[in-house]
């Protein structure tokens, strides 16, 4: 029971922290009874005013700061919450929940994660507000607000539709973004974090973020969203994103969703494991990491390299990452090694 609550409390959090929330208020704004007029009301100069009509972003600066309040009050509300009730009051015992146990992030790191995640939210939630401005003012979108608008075959089945295209597409941005050339440049940042806390979520390169985000905002302009569906696929795209990084032990709820371990074991292991809310990507396209191979921030394949492809010295210090972690088939990842190595 307690840890259906918890995960009540980080889901509500966590819808927070993307700055889409807003599009709640582009459905009371479409309601008759609102005044869009008022919502759109802008306190500036002429030339202000001006401006922002002249964009159709009329509240833009409003939009923004409740963005930026919202945003960050996930955003620390949620990472001080597992602070607390995890790295804090269970300190003493990591091995009954963390992934890494015997690994803490430095406090130099957790600061470098916090600044990270911060300039990242304030980003996103720039964009995610002028898109909302967009979208309040009646500018172009396919956000729809009658549940039947499409038919209700579309209502339950853009779902699964927007949730899948949307995972596929971020899945191949995470590869590209493991080449060569992108990670050494951009995603390096996100991958300092080799023991990561939930303040990593959003800790990534501001270039990596646009990418990040334009897949996010694509079905806004491509397919007949409800705004209800998309605004609770984002949520729960976070949601999740925040528990990945948690470096907490935690099992899935859906029979789709990897346990918390598979994205951890990303951040352990680098180019391995690439897929966020479904490991059905990896497994697809051999990406999913397997005891007889070895992955490490070197070995480039995506895909690792075979125990008979690395000396003997990487094969010691791949059995002590494998020692170190916590999770139910340890025995059996390391005992293949141990055979091996014998
Ligand atoms: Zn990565
Ligand atoms: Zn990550």
């Amino acid at each position: 029971m307690k840890r259906y609550i918890a995960s009540l409390v980080v889901f509500i959090l966590g819808c927070t922290i993307s700055g889409e929330w807003v599009f709640l208020l582009a459905y009371w704004t479409k309601n008759p009874v609102a005044n869009i007029n008022d919502m759109g009301s802008v306190h500036g100069s002429p030339d202000e005013r001006s401006f922002l009509e002249r964009w159709n972003l009329q509240g833009f600066p409003k939009i923004w700061l409740m963005a930026n309040l919202f945003g960050f009050f996930g955003y620390f509300g949620i990472g001080g919450w597992l602070q607390w009730y995890f790295y804090f009051r269970r300190r003493e015992t990591p091995s009954e929940w963390k992934c890494q146990p015997n690994r803490w992030i430095t406090p130099e790191l957790e600061r470098h994660e916090i600044k990270w995640g911060s300039i990242t939210l304030v980003i996103t939630n720039f964009f995610s507000a002028v898109l909302s401005a967009h979208v309040i003012n009646g500018g172009w979108s396919m956000i729809y607000y009658q549940l039947d608008e499409y038919g209700w075959t579309w209502f339950f089945l853009q779902w699964p539709v927007i949730f899948l295209l949307q995972d596929y597409a971020i899945y191949w941005n995470h590869r590209l973004f493991h080449v060569p050339f992108f990670y050494k440049n951009f995603h390096k940042l996100h991958h300092s974090y080799k023991v990561p806390t939930a303040y990593s979520v959003t800790a990534i390169h501001p270039v990596e973020c646009v990418f990040f985000q334009t897949l996010y905002v694509l079905p806004v302009f491509t397919i007949p969203c409800h705004w209800a569906v998309y605004c609770t696929l984002l949520g729960y795209i976070y949601y999740h994103g925040i528990l990945d990084h948690s470096g907490i032990r935690m099992k899935s709820m859906w029979p789709w969703q990897p346990e918390t371990t598979f994205h951890d074991n990303h951040h352990q292991y680098f180019h391995v494991n690439f897929g966020f809310n479904f490991y059905l990507w990896d497994v697809i396209h051999g990406t999913m990491r397997r005891k007889d191979r070895v992955y490490r921030e070197e070995i480039w394949s995506q895909k690792g390299l075979s125990l008979a492809e690395v000396s003997e010295e990487v094969l010691k210090e791949e059995l002590a990452e494998r020692e170190s972690e916590n999770r139910a088939d340890k025995a059996e990842l390391t005992d293949f090694l141990k055979s091996k190595l014998a």
